[in-house]
């Protein structure tokens, strides 16, 4: 699968050098992308600032109808779009078509939301004047996405830029361009305008630092790790750049002593577990009150024993395998720290490297401590540390203590102590009882070092707006 990027309405690049995309349960290549650089990502700009005026002018019911039809394009190419984000990015085939839904969902929700861009008029303290506060899209966006989502991160982006009347141009991840390359050929065959939506795949640095520098880019939005997050704040200093920035998470999840532990398993298995425990929000530590931590842990084993490794393209595997090598180096020396530390493992915590595929066991550690790397670091992979906790309050003070703050996972039956703990929680996004929080009509994002910003619901179409204050004079 040999694929171009996407400029001005033309696929290009082919006089480029190339990027092999593998497959990280085989190491097998699957296809290549151009290797494009700060020249390709200046020509994409200009033609994103050149469509911005007709695109931006056009009634929110016109940009409205090519979303719906681009939503409907993803809807009718989702078994072949996730076959191949699995043969790119591994999660299992399952997990794959359930994420391209979801990537839809989110183009859907903003083909809606763009019509409900609301002016206010404001009462004047002048019996001659009028006042108004319009809202105006904010320009040519540009978008870096990581790879462990490689369709829904791009929609949550692309779908309310586009309805706002912004144009944009998408940078995936290097691991995962291509499922980013479909998603471009169904916006270009859902008559979406040349120049309105561009995509360069290759060098992140050059294209980042042209996104950064460029004028004629009035927003970055940007999804992946809080270190390339701080480097992004950096650049953008110069220029006054727009940001938003949705970045890493350490998520605790807190089992109180009166949660409905069928509940709670569940929940922590789906949070967890999930894309092999590559997510932002998946829970990366979990917090067991006393009375109910053997319990907890007995159920959650019994649970966790089920789930089978293997080849996302696999029929029955529910956790495919990790990106990359660093990403496997990681898991391993968070486990084998907690070992050091005193922890002991319940179940797993070895991993295996094959042909340059990585894959590690789903893993329970049982009396870590906060002091251990996993306790503190994004994991990124399909371990679960579990702590024991006396007093509510000592649980939310240990989950506050991070610099991360996206999401957090409270599980109880008790509606007071439940409230008490979700306003405690300093997270963006509290799952109460529930593993699987995220949805399109719902703010998504992390306060602290998680990032800058909300994507998704009412709030996440503001990001690619301006308010402009008008004041007349009669
Ligand atoms: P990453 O290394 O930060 O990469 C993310 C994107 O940034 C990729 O497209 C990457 O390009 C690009 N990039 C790398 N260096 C850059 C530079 N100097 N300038 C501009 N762009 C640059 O993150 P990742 O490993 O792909 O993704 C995992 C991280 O994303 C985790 O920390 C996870 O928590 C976070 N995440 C957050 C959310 C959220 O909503 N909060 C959602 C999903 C993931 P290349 O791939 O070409 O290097």
């Amino acid at each position: 699968m040999d694929k171009l990027i996407y400029i001005n309405g033309e696929w290009v690049g082919a006089d480029l050098a190339k990027i092999v995309v593998r497959n990280p349960a085989t190491g097998e290549a699957v296809g290549t992308v151009p290797r494009a650089g700060a020249e390709e990502t200046r020509r994409a700009i200009e033609a994103a600032h050149e469509a911005f005026p007709s695109w931006s002018r056009l009634t929110a019911y016109e940009r409205s109808a090519y979303l719906e039809r681009f939503h409907d394009l993803i809807v009718d190419s989702a078994d072949e779009i996730a076959r191949v984000l699995t043969l790119e990015m591994g999660k299992p085939l399952k997990e794959a078509l359930g994420e391209v839904m979801y990537a839809a969902s989110f183009v859907k929700w903003f083909a809606e939301e763009g019509k409900r861009v609301y002016a206010r008029g404001i009462p004047s303290h002048k019996a001659e004047t009028r006042m108004l506060a319009i809202k105006q899209p904010v320009g040519v966006v540009a978008a870096i996405t990581p790879w462990n989502f490689p369709a829904a991160m791009i929609t949550r982006k692309l779908g309310p830029a586009l309805a706002a009347g912004c144009t944009i141009i998408i940078k995936p991840a290097k691991q995962t361009p291509l499922t980013a390359i479909m998603l471009a050929e169904l916006a270009e065959k859902a008559g979406i305008p040349k120049g309105v939506v561009n995509l360069v795949t290759g060098n992140a640095a050059e294209i980042g630092n042209e996104f950064m520098t460029n004028p004629m880019v009035r927003k970055v939005t940007f999804t992946g790790s809080t270190e390339i997050g701080k480097e992004l704040i950096r650049q953008s200093a110069d220029h006054v750049k727009n940001l938003s920035l949705e970045l890493g998470g350490h998520a605790p999840i807190i089992v109180l002593d009166d949660a409905d532990l069928e509940k709670a398993v569940r929940g922590a298995v789906a949070s967890k577990f999930r894309n092999g425990g590559q997510t932002c929000i998946c829970g990366n530590r979990i917090y067991v009150q006393e009375k109910v931590y053997d319990a907890f842990i007995a159920k959650f084993a019994e649970a966790v024993r089920k789930l089978k490794v293997g080849n996302g393209m696999d029929p029955g595997v529910d956790i495919g395998p990790i990106i990359d090598r660093d990403g496997y180096e990681k898991i391993d020396a968070h486990v084998k720290d907690a070992v050091r530390l005193g922890a002991s493992c319940v179940l797993g915590g070895e991993g295996r490297a094959e042909n340059g595929a990585y894959f590690y066991p789903p893993t329970i550690l049982k009396d870590v401590r906060p002091g251990m790397l996993i306790m503190r670091e994004e994991t990124f992979g399909p371990v679960a540390p579990v702590q024991k906790f006396s007093a509510d309050e000592e649980a939310a003070r240990y989950a506050n203590d991070t610099p991360y703050g996206l999401a957090a996972y409270v599980f109880t039956e008790n509606y007071s102590r439940g409230i008490k703990l979700v306003e405690a929680l300093d997270f963006g996004i509290i799952g109460w009882n529930d593993g699987l929080p995220s949805a399109a009509q719902a703010p998504f994002g992390g306060m602290k070092q998680s990032g800058i910003g909300r994507e998704g619901g009412i709030e996440g179409i503001d990001a690619f707006l301006e308010v402009k204050y008008v004041s007349v004079g009669l």
